[in-house]
């Protein structure tokens, strides 16, 4: 008898809600809390009206936390009531959301869990569930804080592509730059998957209210924010710059290595991230090899050293200022018939209109930066993604700055 009233009371339950049994199974380490409602009458679930209970369903179990390491499950013939209005319609109960599998206190604990260890696969072998079974609490989890965010006013977004696992699957990542929070992701990275992914994620009021969207420089997010953000300023934001400089570097590296292997010279065999590495990162061997490198005065290291200059474009106070700059520097690589930065600057002056917007904006570049790296972490934890929902949960649940939590019972 004391066990059911123990039980009755860890759980919180009143009444008509009564613990009826309490099973131990101690070969599988189980303890089975039986459930039972002790009153002739319920509420619809949707309209709040009372009516007498109508049937029971088929016994339920849901997952609860572990008493003295033993995995706990509630189990319950749930009645149900027929509304006038709604039908046939089972009770709420007290525990656990409508359609779950676990009671709202696990719920708690293993979204605690997950956002403290940061990892699916253990916090799963932790709480000695199924991937499947942690997954479903994820996607509620993020599915209840999206429908609880309210709509603030947006400034500024970003809007990126990022690949799932090696190879050539896609996402678009729609971020909130001032609030440091991916906003939401669609699956590939083509002008229709950008443009819903921003009607999905903002409503017209935001849209309108919006001033810059920042970006590289890849056509499709381009087309996608021109058409539906028609108000908004595009803005190639350091960041993403910076990466075709690197890019211009590496392409350039390449060949000089080709030609210099030709006449046997081994120079830049294996060198790749020592020119892609800042020098104040390097380790001493590192930094010794490049130094001497440095010395020979290669074109790639004079491509490294235009692409180190190029930062100097975003220190520019003025938009003059950055005009300025980019000819003299466009200028000196000209001279030096640095060709792949050549072409890198050739397409940063097709898009001139959003380079100097990162000048006249001042927006915060650290925050692409965040996230790429904050996805990449998401991917080396799940190792890889290969389906498109779980990468898209990961990343909302632990990057969308959601209220996660479901209500505690009443
Ligand atoms: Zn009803």
């Amino acid at each position: 008898m004391k066990d059911k009233e123990l039980f009755k009371q860890i759980l919180g339950l009143s009444h008509p809600w009564e613990v009826s049994k309490v099973d131990l199974d101690i070969a599988n380490e189980e303890v089975e809390i039986e459930i039972i409602y002790k009153s002739k009458k319920g509420f619809c679930p949707e309209c709040e009206v009372e009516y007498d209970i109508y049937d029971h369903r088929e016994k339920r179990r849901w997952r609860h936390l572990d008493t003295c390491q033993m995995k706990t499950y509630i189990v319950c013939k749930v009645p149900r009531i027929k509304c006038k209005e709604h039908g046939v319609k089972t009770i709420k109960v007290p525990w656990a959301e409508k359609s779950s599998r676990t009671t709202l206190l696990f719920e708690r604990f293993a979204i605690e869990l997950l956002l403290a260890s940061k990892n699916q696969s253990k916090t799963a072998q932790f709480l000695r569930i199924s991937f499947d079974m942690l997954h479903h609490i994820m996607s509620k989890a993020v599915e209840r804080g999206l429908s609880r965010r309210t709509e603030e006013d947006i400034k500024y977004i970003g809007i990126d592509e990022k690949s799932m696992k090696r190879g050539h699957t896609y996402v678009s990542v729609l971020s909130d730059s001032e609030r440091r929070r991916v906003i939401d992701v669609s699956e590939g990275r083509t002008t229709s998957s950008a443009s819903s992914l921003i009607n999905k994620g903002l409503t017209e009021k935001q849209k309108e209210g919006l001033k810059a969207v920042s970006m590289d420089m890849w056509k499709a997010f381009i087309k996608a924010v021109q058409k539906e953000l028609p108000n908004a300023s595009i803005v190639h934001d350091k960041f993403h710059i910076m990466k075709y400089l690197n890019d211009g570097v590496d392409k350039t590296r390449r060949e000089e290595a080709r030609k210099l292997q030709k006449s046997n010279d081994k120079t830049l065999v294996k060198s790749k991230y020592l020119f892609l590495k800042n020098p104040e990162n390097m380790t001493d061997k590192q930094l010794s090899r490049f130094r001497k490198i440095q010395e020979l005065n290669l074109i790639t290291s004079q491509a490294w050293a235009a692409k180190e200059n190029f930062k100097e474009f975003f220190r520019s106070e003025t938009i003059n200022d950055a005009k300025f700059f980019f000819a003299e520097w466009y200028q000196d690589i000209k001279g030096r018939s640095l060709n792949k930065m050549i072409k890198v600057a050739k397409m940063l002056i097709a898009h001139s209109d959003g380079l100097l917007n990162y000048i006249r904006y001042q927006i915060d570049n650290s925050v692409a930066k965040w996230l790429n790296g904050k996805i990449q972490e998401i991917k080396t934890v799940g190792r890889g993604f290969r389906k498109f929902e779980n990468f898209r949960i990961a990343i909302l649940f632990f990057l969308g700055k959601l209220d996660l939590f479901p209500q505690e019972s009443q």
